[in-house]
């Protein structure tokens, strides 16, 4: 698809970083796939990858920790 955000860039299947903070707990997943963009960089996550994220980032504070860092799989949805 065309990147929303500089309008030239043609984006492509890649992984990112996503960050979720809450309540003084920080958990990173690593590989997260992606669309980015050729041209800016920018980075587009799924929505039905975020919202798995954002159920599995639950289930990690349920837990007690504090900061958590781990590889996205497809299972974590
Ligand atoms: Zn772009």
């Amino acid at each position: 698809m065309k990147c929303m955000i500089c309008k030239h860039g043609e984006t492509f299947d890649g992984f990112t970083t996503v960050t979720l903070e809450k309540n003084g707990t920080t958990i990173v997943f690593q590989k997260v796939p992606a669309l980015v963009c050729d041209k800016c960089g920018e980075k587009y996550v799924k929505g039905d990858v975020t919202s798995g994220l954002l159920k599995k980032a639950k289930e990690i504070m349920l837990g007690g920790v504090k900061v958590d860092i781990r590889e996205y799989q497809l299972n974590v949805a």
